[in-house]
């Protein structure tokens, strides 16, 4: 089955050369200019991925990309005309997977997108997502929805959150540097920075304390993080 995606951009000239691009390489692809138009959309139909333009004539990209994360953690890569820091961190912190700086390769856009669908949609290569229910009962994660589930609360979390965060409970006292952290959860490592690590470590923090006082998530100075193992948690 075609993949189906949403590009949302208010440049006619640069959104026909990414429909041209990723149709040929064999998507099925819908064009909005509006960031309302677009949400429509994820409202109602079933999108695998999202071009995601940031400047937009009625809501900038950066909240389109807020809107649709309360309730989709569909993968959205950022088009962005400003190719500074600023724009670069703020994106993908804000929860999206990958930018391009205009002006790009159509070619590298569609590259990409195979890349990230291949990353979201495991099953491709017969490998069925996983549960994982936590020894002591405390976490599940619903592989098929996405869900990380807290001392029986459905946590709300960004996607890096997420994915941080299931990597840590795999491997229960296992720790993990913010480089394989970047390693195993960025799209690319390489733009990704420490720091960012810290941030989401912090939030998600925030996130589990809402349900509970036992901070599960231990810093190891120097090293990184780890998910603490049940001995650790034994009085
Ligand atoms: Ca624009």
């Amino acid at each position: 089955m075609k993949a189906s995606i949403l590009l949302i951009e208010d440049e006619a000239a640069i959104a026909d050369n990414v429909v041209y691009a990723l149709e040929t390489d064999g998507f099925k692809v819908q064009w909005v200019e509006l960031g309302e138009q677009g949400l429509d959309i994820l409202k109602n139909e079933a999108i695998d991925l999202v071009v995601l333009d940031i400047g937009l004539p009625d809501i900038n990209g950066f909240e389109v990309c807020k809107i649709i994360r309360r309730f989709s953690q569909v993968p959205i890569i950022f088009l962005t005309a400003r190719n500074n820091e600023v724009d670069r961190i703020v994106g993908l912190e804000i929860g999206g997977d990958d930018y391009l700086s205009k002006p790009f390769s159509p070619r590298e856009l569609s590259a990409r997108v195979k890349v990230i669908l291949k990353r979201v949609h495991p099953q491709s290569s017969n490998i069925p997502p996983v549960d994982l229910v936590n020894k002591n009962n405390v976490f599940v994660v619903k592989m098929n929805e996405a869900v990380i589930c807290y001392k029986g609360n459905d946590l709300n979390l960004t996607r890096y959150e997420y994915l941080i965060l299931n990597t840590l409970l795999r491997r229960p006292g296992q720790v993990f540097s913010r480089e394989q952290l970047i390693q195993t959860v960025w799209n690319n490592p390489e733009t990704s920075y420490d720091r960012a690590v810290d941030t989401h470590i912090k939030t998600l923090r925030a996130k589990l304390k809402e349900v509970s006082d036992d901070n599960p998530i231990k810093t190891h100075r120097g090293f990184g993080y780890s998910i603490k193992a049940k001995k650790d948690n034994a009085p």
